[in-house]
């Protein structure tokens, strides 16, 4: 395979760390890649452009992957978020966040051998940045479900799951209350499962979701959800493998993909070096598999393993003392031999 060209989003707060450390971890494989570095989120604005510059998506939107680290997002004012604005730019419209446990990594289901993928919908719902107020008092914000949005979104989890070997596809949603809505996600969730009768389809209410996945995580294998639910409870998942330090997260759209950990630019612990790279590093490995290279994934992931259920070499958020320098060194180590 000739070398890829792979756009690559620093971002801000840890994500220049964390990408230095996952981009050196990927080459100490011998995996090439033109990489093409471009600027969103506090660093596009800090040099007076938008926070996602339209010049960073078209080099994504003509080079077609990108490896993303996090990007700040004011709370209240200021600018808006730079991931909507790409995830909505280049159609990513499924957002597919794993959640697995790691052996060695404390937690509260540490032994339970938790392997789930949550399938998000990414461009609409209350995402859809559609805010108004009619009086100061108050404040709207339209929740847009569309038909064709939640029958690609569904059919893209059933897919993964047939592709994967999977055994369960749930619907979370809360079309109990809003009927419309999620009624029409959850009719488009029945009328795709149709297609893939090997395939256990059934439905949870997402306050319920909530409380089974706390309570008995083990019995769920894909879950398929709107943006806002997903975005809830992918983060919940990845409290219960060991947190977001470990959550890995991919952006697919029909021609483009941007791989990003799920966790956001952790500005309480940025310049400190002490960040733990995994998420993103697991991020990038699902690049690799979605480039086909699955040699090097493999090796990848089974030296993170292999670190992590030494727990010697643990980065703070996992316990342990080590830098993100050190991890990457030991990873790097591993992988090798
Ligand atoms: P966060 O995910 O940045 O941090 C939450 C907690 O987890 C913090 O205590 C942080 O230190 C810890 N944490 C996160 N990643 C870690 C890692 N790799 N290693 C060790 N500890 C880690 O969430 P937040 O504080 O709510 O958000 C901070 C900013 O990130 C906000 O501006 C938010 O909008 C943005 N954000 C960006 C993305 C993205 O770019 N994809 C995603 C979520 C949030």
């Amino acid at each position: 395979m000739s070398q890829p060209r792979i756009a690559v989003i620093p971002g801000d707060g840890i994500g220049p760390e964390i990408t230095q450390a996952t981009i050196a971890i990927l080459e100490s494989t011998g995996f090439e890649a033109e990489w093409v570095y471009l600027d969103a989120g506090l660093t596009a604005v800090e040099k007076g452009k938008d926070a996602m510059p339209e010049e960073t998506v078209e080099a994504i939107r003509e080079i077609g992957i990108a490896l993303k680290g996090p990007t700040t997002t004011p709370k209240g004012s200021g600018h808006s978020s730079a991931n909507v604005a790409l995830r909505k730019a280049l159609d990513l419209f499924a957002n597919v966040r794993p959640a697995k446990t790691l052996p060695g990594v404390k937690g509260p289901f540490a032994d339970r051998n938790l392997d789930l993928i949550i399938v998000r919908e990414n461009t609409e719902d209350l995402y859809a940045g559609i805010e108004f107020m009619p009086h100061p008092d108050i404040a709207q914000a339209v929740k847009v479900i569309t038909r064709p949005g939640s029958a690609r979104l569904v059919r893209y989890g059933f897919e993964m799951a047939r592709r994967q070997g999977r055994k369960r596809v749930t619907a979370v949603h809360k079309a109990n209350i809003m009927k419309m809505s999620d009624g029409m996600f959850l009719e488009e969730f029945y009328k795709a499962s149709k297609d893939y009768p090997e395939l256990k389809a059934d439905d949870i209410i997402v306050d319920n979701c909530c409380m089974q996945l706390v309570t008995r995580p083990e019995q769920f294998d894909v879950l398929v959800t709107e943006n806002l639910y997903g975005d809830i409870v992918s983060d919940l998942c990845a409290g219960l493998v060991g947190g977001l330090g470990l959550a890995p997260g991919a952006n697919i759209g029909l021609n483009h993909a941007v791989f990003e950990a799920v966790h956001g630019s952790a500005p309480d612990i940025a310049g400190q070096g002490v960040a733990n790279p995994t998420a993103l590093l697991l991020s990038a490995v699902m690049m690799l598999r979605h480039l086909g290279l699955n040699e090097q994934a493999d090796r990848i992931t089974s030296s993170v393993l292999r670190v992590c259920s030494d727990g010697k070499c643990l980065t703070v958020d996992l316990g342990g003392k080590a830098s993100t320098e050190e991890y990457k060194v030991e990873v790097i180590k591993r992988a090798a031999g």
